[in-house]
């Protein structure tokens, strides 16, 4: 890789835990097409697990992964172990304030301390060009913007759209982990935040209604048990009274053990005026 570089090619980088599906392929997809290599690692990175959460079970399969990394065309797969990550006497972290601490950083502490640690390290590693993020993890883009431009690393941070399924549940690794009832129920969660986004078109500006909303269809619709619902400044992170400027509406239920996240951002110019 070190030889590309010197030709002057240019790196785009995918982050990674693994066990692809469509979202990751977009992204490999854009990174290929915005860059001379693209690079994808696949790194479960413990340090973003908490002590109850699912580490020793996340889905790995590295041998499906490099095959349909390959239909991608993707040059390089980065697949390092916790040894080369965090050798013995590993002693750095990376905290990113504020935008860590709420939404899903309330409830997995440490989250995006680890996150961060490891998409710094990543970084340093590969010395990508550009890196390329989902929206699915808004929290996680907003982090990471922020690491990207507080610590001075030389990579574009580029976002793409959530992708997916037929029925509008955004794909995740997590949902192959789903009881056939709670996949069927699962969807609830993007058509709660869907009809957020109509009721906020429509004039709707009281954060507090549109957080009922979604509580309620998920509760009506589904045996998913809320872990929190909240409109916040899509910039900031900053829970919001008055819906006005750029709102990031995120919420997080869990199925079972799964827990799911997904997110909706709509754009306000003024207070109360009506958007398109
Ligand atoms: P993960 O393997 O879950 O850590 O995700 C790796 C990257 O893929 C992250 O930037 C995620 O935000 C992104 N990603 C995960 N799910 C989706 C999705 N449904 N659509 C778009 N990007 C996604």
């Amino acid at each position: 890789m070190a030889e590309a570089r010197r030709k002057g090619k240019t790196v785009g980088f995918v982050p990674t835990m693994g066990y692809f599906h469509a979202g990751h392929l977009a992204l490999m997809r854009r990174a290929k097409k915005e860059s001379d290599l693209c690079v994808v690692s696949i790194y479960v990175n413990p340090k973003q697990f908490g002590p109850s959460e699912d580490l020793a079970k996340y889905p790995r399969d590295f041998k499906r992964d490099s095959s349909l990394a390959a239909k991608e065309n993707v040059d390089i797969i980065f697949f390092p172990s916790d040894n080369d990550v965090y050798p013995q006497g590993y002693l750095t972290y990376i905290d990113v304030e504020k935008v860590s601490s709420g939404l899903c950083g309330s409830f997995r502490p440490g989250h995006f301390k680890g996150v961060a640690t490891v998409v710094a390290k990543l970084l340093n590693m590969v010395q990508p060009d550009a890196m390329y993020l989902g929206a699915k993890d808004a929290q996680q883009v907003v982090v990471l913007k922020a690491m990207v431009r507080d610590l001075n690393f030389p990579v574009a941070v580029n976002v793409e759209a959530t992708v997916r399924e037929a029925d509008g549940l955004a794909m995740s690794s997590r949902n192959v982990y789903l009881t056939p009832q709670h996949r069927q129920e699962a969807p609830a969660l993007y058509q709660a935040l869907l009809e957020a986004l109509q009721s906020i078109r429509r004039g709707e500006r009281s954060a507090k209604k549109i957080i009922r909303l979604i509580e309620t269809r998920i509760a009506q619709k589904t045996r998913g048990k809320i872990q929190y619902v909240a409109c916040v400044n899509a910039d900031s992170l900053e829970p919001l009274k008055a819906l006005e400027g750029n709102i990031l509406i995120a919420l997080s239920v869990f199925f079972g053990t799964t827990r799911l996240i997904d997110n909706a951002v709509i754009r306000l110019n003024k207070p109360g005026k009506k958007q398109g």
